[in-house]
């Protein structure tokens, strides 16, 4: 790809949610006359900010929010034009010089991510995490010096328009059949999530998971040298063999010390620990971040140890596959709290799920459906209550202690609170307030 330069270039930047701003600034900074469209004007639009409504053959560069589709008639304009489409990550690539990690992936992003900032952070590396996980790739490079290393994930629209991503590591967590998003196909799927490796070459590395062989097919194609994990399979590079971690024939650490829990966590795990040992991250950082590190906000987070009860947060499962696997997670009894907004999903799916649950405490829209499936899984105390305030306070009266308590919704929160995070935190403060414990 050629060099881009923006120097008093006009730029169109489309999207004004937080990485339109950022690119905005960074456009701004790197010297370009910087122009912004929206759908709808802002109402609180700074004064200084040059408002369009059209894009011209004036312009050198369109920079989109991931999430703008490109049927848009502005960017079907600038097509017609040649006027090049990016998202805001190849803006801020394109002045980036140091090494990237990233990640992209169906399910596990945002943990992966995490896991692999943390190793590296323990290992002192110079490195800024973001990209979707929260802080836009432009907005990192805000601030003088740039860091060594780049941690980033990547939805594959940011994929799309960042067409000059060469990371030294990308890693693919995995590629669910059930996600195509609005790719159409699952070529087109894998297509955009194989973006990733487009600009590797043979000294860069792509990390992969073992489980699907149109994967390995599209690998194939990759100039990286590709790395597969697998909690399963032995022959892979990082795997599970007898409860112990391994990376190639190494120990790194007995699962047993791993604080973060779930089935699906452990793919997530062996992705990190993949990624970080291609890095050359010391095996002293990559336990101390397993040792500690206890999930993410929301996703089956370990709440604390609370009246002998072990107590999980996983608002984030807003349908039934996070459910099914949040209760594989336990070899415990489990009080199960689940309900929310009816999609018409076909909640006995949960049937085969539901073996350890001792108490099923059901709420919200899902509740029927839910007592349902309880009752095929011959569930002894299943409860059915109106609101989360009734359910944590019946959790509290008839778990006993050394249960989970385990707050997995199979729903999402829209029939009773603005987002599963404010659920989330709701459960927290009601399940850590001392009323109702005897
Ligand atoms: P993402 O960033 O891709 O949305 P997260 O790390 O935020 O992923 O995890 C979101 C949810 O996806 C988790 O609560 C869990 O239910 C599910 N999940 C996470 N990792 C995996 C995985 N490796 N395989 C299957 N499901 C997963």
């Amino acid at each position: 790809m050629d060099q881009m330069t923006f120097e008093n270039k006009k730029v169109l930047v489309y999207g004004w949610a937080r990485s339109g701003r950022a690119v905005y600034q960074f456009l701004k900074e790197l010297g370009a006359q910087v122009f912004l469209t929206t759908d709808d004007k802002p109402r609180d639009l700074p004064n200084d900010i040059n408002f369009v409504t059209d894009i011209d053959e004036s312009f050198a560069y369109l920079v989109k929010n991931p999430g703008i589709r490109y049927d848009k008639p502005i960017i079907q304009k600038a097509l017609a034009l040649n006027i090049p489409v990016m998202t805001e990550v190849q803006v801020a690539l394109s002045q980036y010089h140091g090494e990237v990690v990233a990640v992209t992936g169906s399910n596990g992003k945002t943990t992966t991510t995490t896991l692999i900032g943390k190793m590296l952070q323990a290992d002192q590396v110079d490195v800024k995490i973001g990209g979707n996980i929260g802080v836009p790739v432009s907005e990192l490079l805000l601030t003088k010096p740039y860091p060594k290393v780049l941690m980033l994930e990547l939805s594959s629209f940011q994929l799309e328009g960042a067409q000059n991503i060469e990371p030294r590591i990308a890693v693919i967590t995995n590629l669910f059949a059930s996600h195509i998003d609005f790719h159409g196909t699952r070529a087109n799927y894998l297509k955009a999530k194989f973006a990733i490796t487009q600009n590797q070459t043979a000294d860069d590395y792509l990390v992969l998971n073992d489980a699907s062989a149109d994967e390995k097919d599209f690998a194939k194609r990759s100039h990286a040298q590709a790395y597969y994990f697998s909690p399963t399979n032995t022959h892979t590079t990082s795997y599970v063999n007898n409860d112990v971690i391994y990376f190639e024939d190494e120990k790194i650490i007995d699962l047993d010390e791993v604080v973060l829990v779930g089935e699906h966590n452990l793919e997530n795990i062996l992705a990190a620990i993949t990624a970080a040992k291609l890095f050359g991250v010391s095996n002293q950082a990559i336990k101390a971040v397993l040792r500690s590190f206890s999930g993410l906000e929301h996703r089956l987070e370990h709440v604390g140890t609370i009246h002998g009860r072990i107590v999980y947060n996983d608002s984030k499962a807003t349908d039934i596959e996070a459910t099914q696997k949040a209760l594989g997670s336990f070899k415990q009894d489990i009080t199960l709290i689940a309900g929310g907004l009816d999609r018409g999903d076909d909640l006995t799916r949960l049937v085969p799920n539901l073996k350890k649950v001792v108490n099923l405490i059901v709420y919200g829209q899902t509740k029927n459906k839910l007592q349902e499936a309880g009752k095929l899984a011959a569930i002894s105390k299943i409860v059915v209550l109106d609101n989360l305030d009734e359910a944590v306070a019946k959790a509290k009266e008839i778990s006993q202690p050394d249960q989970v308590i385990l707050f997995s919704p199979a729903a999402a929160s829209w029939d009773q609170f603005a987002n599963f995070e404010i659920r989330g935190r709701e459960f927290k403060k009601l399940i850590q307030a001392e009323e109702g414990w005897s």
